[in-house]
């Protein structure tokens, strides 16, 4: 049975059950840019009733080329952005040397695809026993995503069975398809939901690649009874200095929650 995680603001004004029936939406822009550029999302995601902000500071890139994020500038702004719109603040960690300085910062811990089995750096943030989104690694089982769920317990936790605070993320898995960026692996979803007690995210994001695909994903992760999801936002995605081809501009967002929440209402409509 899943059991809820609850995200919590800093200020404590709002809080977020996930896990507990209704689609809980994750979305921001792949990197904080810029302060104007979160506010004008979070302004738009808070009018959809959308809580909790994402948003990428020292960022995990393929090429040390790219644009690795803003680092602390960006944690400034994100914890500041969500202050004033009342919103739950989540980023991507990438080293256990930071866990003091995200600890600060961020109200939710993510660890990505690409140290979701970096097993120092899920004890490390263990240690803050805030909530953490742990994502499926690209080249990862099932079975070991369930299994890296307890390095994120401390041992008292893991002895007395504390407040459970660990939500999984399907983001699309490696196959030999490359029509999108990754293969989303909607199965992990049930398969997750029937191996742990942990509520499931979908990233479609991730998974897609691409702006047209990210609504179809997310709608199939839904209907696929994912506790909600993990979407990038952004107010104008061609000018992204990270995964600008797959991040949605605030219009097409707008639609997304629209649709995503037609088919969660079909599901537990009484026929
Ligand atoms: C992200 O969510 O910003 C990200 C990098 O995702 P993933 O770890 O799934 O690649
Ligand atoms: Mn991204």
């Amino acid at each position: 049975m899943t059991q809820p995680v609850v995200l919590t603001s800093a200020n404590s004004k709002v809080s977020v059950q996930v896990g507990a029936g209704s689609p809980v939406f994750i979305a921001g822009p792949c990197s904080v840019e810029s302060y104007e550029q979160l506010a004008l999302t979070a302004q738009t995601l808070k009018e959809l009733g959308v809580d909790v902000l994402r948003g990428g500071t020292f960022k995990a890139r393929t090429l040390h080329t790219s644009f690795q994020g803003l680092g602390k500038k960006a944690l400034a702004i994100l914890r500041d952005v969500a202050r004033e719109y009342d919103m739950i603040a989540v980023s991507e960690i990438t080293s256990e040397f930071d866990v003091e300085l995200y600890n600060n910062h961020v109200d939710v811990f993510q660890i990505g695809a690409r140290n979701a089995q970096n097993y120092r750096l899920l004890a490390e943030v263990g240690q803050t026993k805030k909530p953490v989104i742990l994502k499926r690694g690209m080249g990862e089982t099932l079975e070991e995503l369930v299994a890296s769920v307890a390095y994120l317990y401390t041992a008292q936790e893991r002895e007395e069975g504390c407040n459970p605070r660990v939500i999984l993320c399907e983001r699309g898995i490696r196959t030999f398809e490359h029509a999108a960026r990754a293969t989303l692996d909607v199965c992990a979803v049930p398969v997750l939901k029937a191996l742990s007690d942990c509520p499931v995210l979908v990233d479609p994001s991730h998974a897609a690649g691409q702006r047209n695909l990210v609504s179809p994903l997310a709608s199939a992760g839904i209907a696929a009874g994912a506790d909600g999801l993990i979407v990038e936002v952004h107010p104008n995605p061609p000018h992204a200095l990270s995964d600008a081809a797959q991040q949605l501009d605030l219009e097409d967002f707008t639609l997304l929650h629209r649709t995503v929440g037609r088919i969660h209402q079909a599901l537990v409509s009484e026929f």
